[in-house]
């Protein structure tokens, strides 16, 4: 097929401004096409060569695309450069210097479009000392060979500078109206298309075997599932009302989204939300995951959260950032170790399982699942007709480090790439607004892992209450210490050591090492929350409630205090409430959203 059929397509496409009238050139133009070839056609037309999740780059800068244009039509770069804010686009450009070429060719041949995309892929190919200018000969014996019209594009599709505004689901309109009887057969073909995102192979397919073939494609190991997502409501109540009395509560864990391919021979491969492979960064979920499946063939869905390596308390969406650094994976990894929850199986063993119930697919994914310290199932919970456990639930997810919870219903099938009402979350309403540190009481102490062995892993911290004379308890704090303030715990701790809960303590948590209430830290924390846990506040804001610091820092010890002088719970409940009345409805903007 000649490229400038292709070209004139696109020129036609990019002058109409309906929907309508671009899914019926794409129509004509894929009828056109050889069915054998159909693929390339729709890589190009989105601007590429294959599909995005490949990430195949072709690595053309517009300084780079210069000197292939002025090699083939013999325009020097100076001209090309100062013609360019002229024209003002790159596929200007080229069709511009084509048309004026100085340069002749003695052996021009048509261009095909089997020639044009072999040759764009050589191009992504080429790597090594001497990539730059192999890719420039190829390209400029592209523009050689050129119309005007075809160099346009050209210049457009090697810079990703393509911009038909065509995306994925035009083109699956384009090819029900083409290949499969009209539009009745849309949504399945959609259904196709979200479970094996190909778009190329999908159009191929339906081009050489019609609705036939759409029964070929299945889910394929190493081709992502576009993910299902998450509708939100405000509260426990709604979530019951519309998907209860039975569901399944998972924590909402705030971290990376994993979709992690599994061989039998321990190959692993990790896609993100979009697609994108991330399978590099990640070399120890690969490891560990590879470990927990052993033996199977399995697509698993999870979400990947930083944790801090000495206490195990999960961290900040933030930090898992250092990950996706193009250098340093090896530093990032020991630093920022990763803990990845399961709350899905896809496909297992030759069988896919997107139309079990989840409560069927819970159940394979525990029986599958050997857990181990970096791969787990997701913490959760069924729940059946009851608000106030869903609303517990909800805050013990939200004091863990977690944004809340996804509430799903136990009948629902896995819908592929759709933001359904079968999963719902249920967030936490507002994001780091504690801006004062306080000052709080240790009363007690956990042992430490790992690093922390032989010292504490974290302090529990209590708040006073003057009107009882008693310490209630407001976090445990892990985080914000040196090495050397680490090391040093356990003897500046140990002259208040005792055998048991002092009697002025009160506390729902059971610690490990007991102190009297004497020694004074400043602590800052990024927010207050509701906690099923913790006693400071209890009952006081809501029923069988307590109010616990999120993400609590040591900032230092406050040795011009004494126990009595330390923040009170009443302090620490108005500091609760005003976070509330300052921040109506910061609600909307979630961290996870922000990105
Ligand atoms: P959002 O990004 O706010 O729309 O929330 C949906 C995202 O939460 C998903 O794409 C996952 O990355 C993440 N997530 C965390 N925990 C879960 C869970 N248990 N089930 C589903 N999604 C989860």
């Amino acid at each position: 097929m000649p490229f400038i059929e292709v070209a004139r397509y696109y020129e036609k496409i990019e002058a109409t401004s309906g929907r309508l009238d671009m899914i019926d050139l794409l129509k004509k133009l894929f009828v056109e096409t050889p069915p054998d070839i159909l693929d390339r056609v729709v890589y190009l037309t989105l601007g590429s060569i294959a599909p995005a999740y490949e990430g195949v780059e072709l690595g053309i800068g517009e300084k780079l695309l210069l000197r292939a244009l002025s090699l083939a039509t013999g325009i020097s770069q100076d001209k090309l450069e100062k013609k360019y804010p002229e024209l003002g686009d790159i596929g200007m450009l080229a069709e511009w210097a084509v048309k004026n070429k100085t340069a002749q060719s003695f052996f021009q041949e048509d261009l095909t479009v089997n020639k044009v995309y072999d040759s764009l892929i050589n191009i992504a190919k080429i790597v090594g000392e001497r990539a730059q200018d192999a890719k420039i000969r190829t390209l400029a014996g592209l523009f050689s060979d050129a119309k005007p019209l075809e160099a346009r594009y050209i210049a457009r599709i090697v810079t990703e500078k393509l911009r038909l505004g065509v995306r994925d689901m035009t083109i699956l309109d384009a090819l029900a109206e083409a290949f499969l009887k009209g539009r009745v057969y849309r949504d399945k073909l959609e259904k196709k298309y979200n479970i094996f995102p190909d778009i190329g192979r999908i159009a191929k397919i339906v081009a050489e075997k019609g609705m036939d073939g759409l029964e070929e494609i299945h889910v394929t190991l190493g081709i992502p599932i576009r993910p299902m997502l998450a509708q939100r409501l405000r509260s426990a109540e709604e979530i019951m009302d519309k998907i209860g009395p039975k569901v399944i509560a998972e924590f909402k864990y705030d971290g990376e989204r994993m979709q992690v391919h599994i061989w039998p021979n321990g190959n692993v491969r990790i896609f993100s939300r979009r697609l994108e492979d991330i399978t590099e960064p990640y070399p120890d979920v690969r490891e560990f995951v590879a470990r927990a499946v052993e033996g199977h063939e399995a697509v698993l869905d999870g979400e990947t959260v930083a944790i801090n390596p000495d206490t195990g308390e999960i961290l900040p969406f933030q930090e898992l950032m250092h990950r996706r650094r193009k250098y340093g994976v090896e530093e990032a990894m020991k630093a920022y170790p990763t803990v990845t929850y399961f709350f899905d199986v896809l496909y297992l063993d030759g069988k896919e399982l997107l139309d079990e119930p989840l409560e069927r697919r819970r159940e394979i994914l525990l029986d599958l699942l050997k857990e181990n310290e970096k791969a787990k199932v997701v913490e959760y919970e069924v729940i059946d007709n009851n608000v106030s456990e869903l609303e517990r639930f909800f805050e013990q997810a939200v004091e863990r480090g977690t944004e809340g919870l996804v509430v799903k219903d136990p009948k629902s099938q896995y819908q592929a790439g759709v933001r359904g009402w079968s999963w719902i979350k249920l967030k936490r309403s507002y994001i780091s607004k504690m801006i004062e540190p306080v000052d709080l009481v240790v009363v007690g102490a956990f042992w430490g892992k790992g690093r922390r062995a032989g010292t504490y892993g974290a302090l529990l911290m209590a708040a006073y209450v003057p009107e009882e004379d008693v310490f209630k308890t407001v976090c445990k704090m892990g985080s914000g210490f040196s090495d050397e303030e680490l090391e040093s715990l356990p003897k500046i701790l140990e002259p208040y050591k005792i055998e048991h809960r002092h009697a002025s303590v009160i506390s729902n948590l059971e610690a490990d090492v007991w102190f009297v209430p004497q020694k004074v830290a400043q602590v800052l924390g990024d927010e207050i929350t509701l906690s099923p846990t913790h006693t400071c506040g209890w009952g006081k804001v809501k029923k069988d409630a307590g109010l616990a610091i999120r993400f609590p820092r040591f900032m230092g010890w406050r040795d011009d205090k004494g126990p009595q002088d330390a923040t009170t719970e009443k302090e620490i409940i108005d500091m609760y409430k005003m976070q509330l009345t300052t921040l109506p409805d910061a609600s909307e903007v979630s961290i996870s959203e922000k990105r």
